[in-house]
Order: C-alpha cells, then sequence, then structure tokens
C-alpha cells in the first residue's frame, strides 16, 4: 500500500479531488487501476484560512509495483503487507487445546488453532450473540440483569457491544493478521486503511458470529453458557478444565476470561497462581454535543461534509497520577455495563454511522498496585465498592439507574444535573448526585484538576452543562497473571493466561494480537491431537 501526505485542500475540495491529486503526485498513467481511500484527514486552521489535509492509501493490482511508485515524491511511502508463518511443534496433544472465553482474544487463539487443525473446544460462559442481544435489551428495559448474558459478557466478549474502533499504538506486524480475518469475515474495507479504523458495534456482530461459525467449519467446538469453574491439574500441569457439566481433559488451555471474570479470579486465587496487581483507572463517562467536540477541533471548518466526526484524547498529570480521556465515541451513546448484581457500571460505544448527537468519551484518573498494597483482591474489591456505590446513588430512581452530575456542578462539587442542551444517553436513567462523593476524595479533587486541565487544551471542556455519568471502573484489567517466555503461567505448565483479564491487553486489537500470540505460542510446542 502506498500513503500519500500532506495533500493540501481548500475547503471546497473532497475526497475525490485529493485522490485525483494523490494520483498526480505519484504520477499514476489513467490506466492503472489501483483502489484510493482516505487513510487519514484533519484540518489546518493555524494560518487563517483552514485547509484540509489528506493522506490518501492507494493499493495496486500488483503489490510488487508499488515500490516502483514510492520515490515519486518526499511525502509518498509504502507499506507491506506482512506474511505469517506459525512453525507447528514436534510433540502431538493427547486432546485438543482449550480456549476459555470468546472474547477478541478467545476468538482469534480459536480461529488460528482451528485454521492450522488444531479443533480447539471453546468455553464460553455466556450465550450465542442473538441470545445476548436480547438478554442486553431485556436489561436495558427492565433492570433484571443476566450475570452471565450482559455487556461484559456471552459471544464477543466485551468487543461485542463495544465501539469497534481499532486503533492501536502496539504496531505490533500481527495487528495486519487480525485485519485480514477481520476482513474476510465482512468489516468494512476502510479499515485496512483508515488510521483510526472504526467498525461499529452493529457491523462487529456480523463479523463475530462469521469468525465463530469458521471455527466451527474447521472442527473445533464452542460450547456457549458453559462456565470454567476449575482447573484439574497434575504434577503442576493443567489435566482438565472444570466446567458445572463436568470436566473436558486436556494439557493446553488458553484463559481468556476478560477483565471482568471476577468469579475465575479469584478461583485462580485458591489455586494459587502467581498474579499481581496491574494499573487501571476509575472515573466518569462525560457527554457533549458532537457538534460542540467538532467546533473546538475544527474551528471555522466545523460541519464540513467531507470532515469524519471530531475525536479528542487528553491527558494531564495531577501529582504522582494521571487524568485522561480514552475511548472516544464520536456519535455514540453510553451503555450500561454492569455484570454484577447491585453495581453500576457505565462504558460508550457506537454504531458504525456515528451519527448520534452526543459525544462521549470515559474520564478517569489511574490508580496502580500502591493504592492497594499489590493486592490483587483489594483492587477487585475498590472496583466492587465503587460499582455498588454508583448503584445506591441511582436505585431511588430505579435499579440500575446512574448518578450523573452536570460538569459545572461537578467543578464546584454541588451535586447537581443541571441540563441543557446535552441529554444523558445512559438507558436506564440518571440521578443528579454529588459524583466526587463517591470516589476517594483525593481522586475526585485529582480529576477536577485534570478536567480544569483539559478546558485549557478543548473549548467543549469548558461547557457548563456537559453531562458526567458514572461510575467507569472497567477500564483495563486491575490484575495480571504472571507468565513466563512460553506465553505459559509461571506456575502452571500448560496454562496460557491471554487478553486484557490476564494483564496483557487493553483494547479489541491487542486482545486479539494476544490471542494469536498464545495460539502460536501453544503450536509451536505441540502438533494437534491424532484422531
Ligand atoms: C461498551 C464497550 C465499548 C468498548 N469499546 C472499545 C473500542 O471501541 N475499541 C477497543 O479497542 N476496545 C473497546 N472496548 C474494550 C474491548 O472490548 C476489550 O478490551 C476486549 O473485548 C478485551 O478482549 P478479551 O478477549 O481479552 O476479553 P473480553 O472481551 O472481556 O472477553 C472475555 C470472554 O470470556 C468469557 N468468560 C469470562 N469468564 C469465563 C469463564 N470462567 N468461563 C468461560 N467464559 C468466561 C466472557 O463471557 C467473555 O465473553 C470496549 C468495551 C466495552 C464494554
Amino acid at each position: 500500500m502506498l500513503l500519500v501526505r500532506n495533500i493540501r485542500l481548500p475547503l471546497s475540495c473532497g475526497e475525490a479531488e485529493a485522490i485525483h491529486k494523490a494520483r498526480k503526485i505519484l504520477h499514476l498513467p489513467a490506466g492503472v487501476s489501483a483502489r484510493c481511500g482516505v487513510a487519514r484527514l484533519s484540518v489546518d486552521a493555524r494560518h487563517g484560512t483552514p485547509v484540509l489535509v489528506y493522506t490518501i492509501a492507494v493499493t495496486l493490482q500488483d503489490e510488487g509495483e508499488e515500490s516502483a511508485y514510492a520515490g515519486a515524491s518526499p511525502c509518498v511511502a509504502v507499506t507491506r503487507q506482512p506474511h505469517f508463518a506459525f512453525p507447528v511443534g514436534g510433540a502431538a496433544l493427547a486432546h485438543p487445546p482449550v480456549v476459555c472465553g470468546l472474547g477478541p482474544a478467545g476468538l482469534f487463539a480459536a480461529l488460528l488453532l482451528a485454521k492450522k487443525g488444531y479443533r480447539p473446544i471453546v468455553l464460553e460462559r455466556g450465550p450465542a450473540l442473538e441470545q445476548r442481544v436480547l438478554a442486553v435489551e431485556h436489561f436495558e428495559q427492565t433492570g433484571e440483569l443476566d450475570k452471565n448474558a450482559n455487556l461484559q459478557f456471552g459471544e464477543g466478549g466485551a468487543g461485542t457491544f463495544s465501539d469497534g474502533k481499532l486503533t492501536t499504538r502496539v504496531g505490533d506486524p500481527l495487528c495486519a493478521f487480525v485485519t485480514q480475518a477481520l476482513l474476510d469475515h465482512g468489516a468494512p474495507a476502510d479499515i485496512a486503511w483508515r488510521q483510526k479504523p472504526h467498525v461499529g458495534t452493529d457491523l462487529l456482530r456480523g463479523v463475530i458470529t462469521s469468525i465463530r461459525q469458521e471455527i466451527e467449519r474447521l472442527g473445533g467446538t464452542v460450547h456457549f453458557n458453559t462456565c470454567l469453574t476449575g482447573l484439574r491439574t497434575e504434577n503442576g500441569r493443567v489435566a482438565a478444565a472444570v466446567t458445572p457439566a463436568g470436566e473436558i481433559p486436556c494439557e493446553r488451555l488458553i484463559l481468556a476470561v476478560g477483565h471482568s471474570a471476577r468469579d475465575t479470579f479469584a478461583m485462580l486465587r485458591r489455586l494459587e497462581l502467581p498474579m499481581e496487581c496491574k494499573p487501571f483507572s476509575v472515573g466518569v463517562r462525560v457527554e457533549h454535543l458532537q457538534s460542540e467536540i467538532d467546533r473546538s477541533l475544527y474551528h471555522a471548518a466545523a460541519g464540513h461534509p467531507a470532515l469524519p466526526k471530531g475525536e479528542y484524547q487528553l491527558s494531564q498529570h495531577v501529582g504522582g497520577r494521571c487524568v485522561y480521556t480514552f475511548c472516544m465515541c464520536p456519535g455514540g451513546r453510553v451503555v450500561a455495563a454492569a455484570s454484577e448484581e447491585g453495581g453500576v457500571v457505565t462504558n460508550g460505544m457506537s454504531y458504525h454511522a456515528r451519527d448520534g448527537q452526543n459525544a462521549n468519551a470515559a474520564m478517569v484518573v489511574s490508580v496502580d498496585g500502591r493504592d492497594f498494597e499489590n493486592d490483587p483482591a483489594r483492587a477487585v474489591a475498590f472496583q466492587r465498592e465503587l460499582e455498588q456505590a454508583a448503584y445506591r446513588a441511582g436505585s431511588c430512581l430505579s435499579p440500575y439507574a446512574a448518578p450523573a452530575e452536570t460538569a459545572g456542578s461537578f467543578l464546584e462539587g454541588r451535586g447537581k444535573l443541571e441540563l441543557d442542551r446535552v441529554r444523558p444517553t445512559y438507558p436506564c436513567g440518571v440521578v443528579p448526585c454529588d459524583l466526587g462523593s463517591l470516589l476517594p476524595g483525593h481522586l475526585a479533587e485529582t480529576m477536577r484538576a485534570g478536567m480544569r486541565a483539559f478546558g485549557r487544551k478543548l473549548a467543549a471542556y469548558r461547557a457548563a452543562d456537559a453531562v458526567l455519568t458514572g461510575l467507569e471502573t472497567r477500564t483495563s484489567s486491575p490484575v495480571r497473571l504472571l507468565r513466563g517466555q512460553s506465553l505459559q503461567s509461571l506456575a502452571l505448565e500448560g496454562l496460557y493466561p491471554c487478553g486484557e483479564g490476564a494483564g496483557y491487553a487493553g483494547g479489541i486489537m491487542t486482545a486479539a494480537v494476544d490471542g494469536v500470540r498464545c495460539a502460536a505460542a501453544l503450536m509451536a510446542e505441540n502438533a494437534p491431537a491424532g484422531d
């Protein structure tokens, strides 16, 4: 793929003109067919009249010809598709490997294993996607939570109801493997070249089901509504996965249970598997009008039809902590992400079109092992206490209603929800509350200092009527399960702690990449079980 950067055009020009200019810069003859798309588009408003700045991705039918055009201009770069080889070890397994959890990490681990003939057995505590969607809708309408079918648990894991942003900073070549698999299963073509690829929760669901069906077609088995409740071990090695329906013998188990599997973490603690506290963050979801974010970012160019919905990421060091925004969902909505009874958890997502009125983002403050004497159990207990405090604050309205406050009030600690232009989108109802009072005082003060700093960086953060809904506690795993170079647990041979829950990923792409990595490490040691 060729990337043609820094194509500067007046606001009156759109994608077609940018592509035309890219072809001209490359000296691409009219007869050469190429797939062209916008990889990046920003606005430069520094010198009076704003101009559009495009990066155009150009893919030629014959990849080998691309390097001939790479020297056309200093603003042209060429990127190559990496080729993957996954070596297979000599020792044949006695049983198919077990993959526990069907979030992005488990899904991609199982996909690679299935493609290479390992016929993995997948255990997923929640239901298949269709039933899961019904359970989530029922929860939003009635406040009746299914502890195994919610925004965290069920086919696709936390990724299913996510925003489907695939942005990552890891730069691992395996990202290309994941992207190709998503494309093969129906993700929009532009995720191959966009700098900030976005699928959207609506399209992501079809992709997930299609990948699971391929795993099954290739000989894998998926057991829904089947929770891993224990591990049988023999001489320091995994011998079987324990479920309420009985044992499944296995020597290799990829554990990809996500950051919300607190009962599974407790089971692993009882088995004395080594784990440590991992930094994570807590805070609230902030909602602004999307149009106000666009104005803050694009200034006079806001509303231009060629421009994508405005996105931002802010951070500020305050004392020894970091206050930052993340998981920003342009045109999205706030969701109810609880998985335990009596606890409120917020998160955000958007559909592919990103056409909602509001933009939302998590605004959180970091905590780490020093806050919990490096005891993972205390870190989990802290998350749970915050979620329960949020539940109690909202329960005067209805179960799982969330406490909320407008930004001006939060900065002054007044506990008021002074609604004006921004309407909260959290689905189970909101109740006015002093959100700072639900957090430890020093964390609330740190967040306020961070938010004031954000206001100096992005005008929208000075709006007093932005809505804050809480609490946001499941930003990433509070726990890391220690693994060695072979990616197996330091204390249990054959167990591969994997993905976000094990502390090795943070987001869809990195979780999926870690799934591929664990499957590759397993394959490097063992050949598939014979018939
Ligand atoms: C609303 C929302 C929006 C998000 N938006 C984005 C986004 O836009 N971009 C992004 O990169 N990230 C996003 N994320 C985060 C992303 O979804 C996670 O980082 C990712 O899903 C982690 O993948 P995972 O496979 O490690 O774990 P998970 O996705 O959490 O999957 C774990 C799976 O294991 C199952 N499980 C748990 N315990 C057991 C057990 N004992 N036995 C059997 N099965 C078990 C669970 O049911 C679950 O299906 C979002 C998350 C949420 C909730």
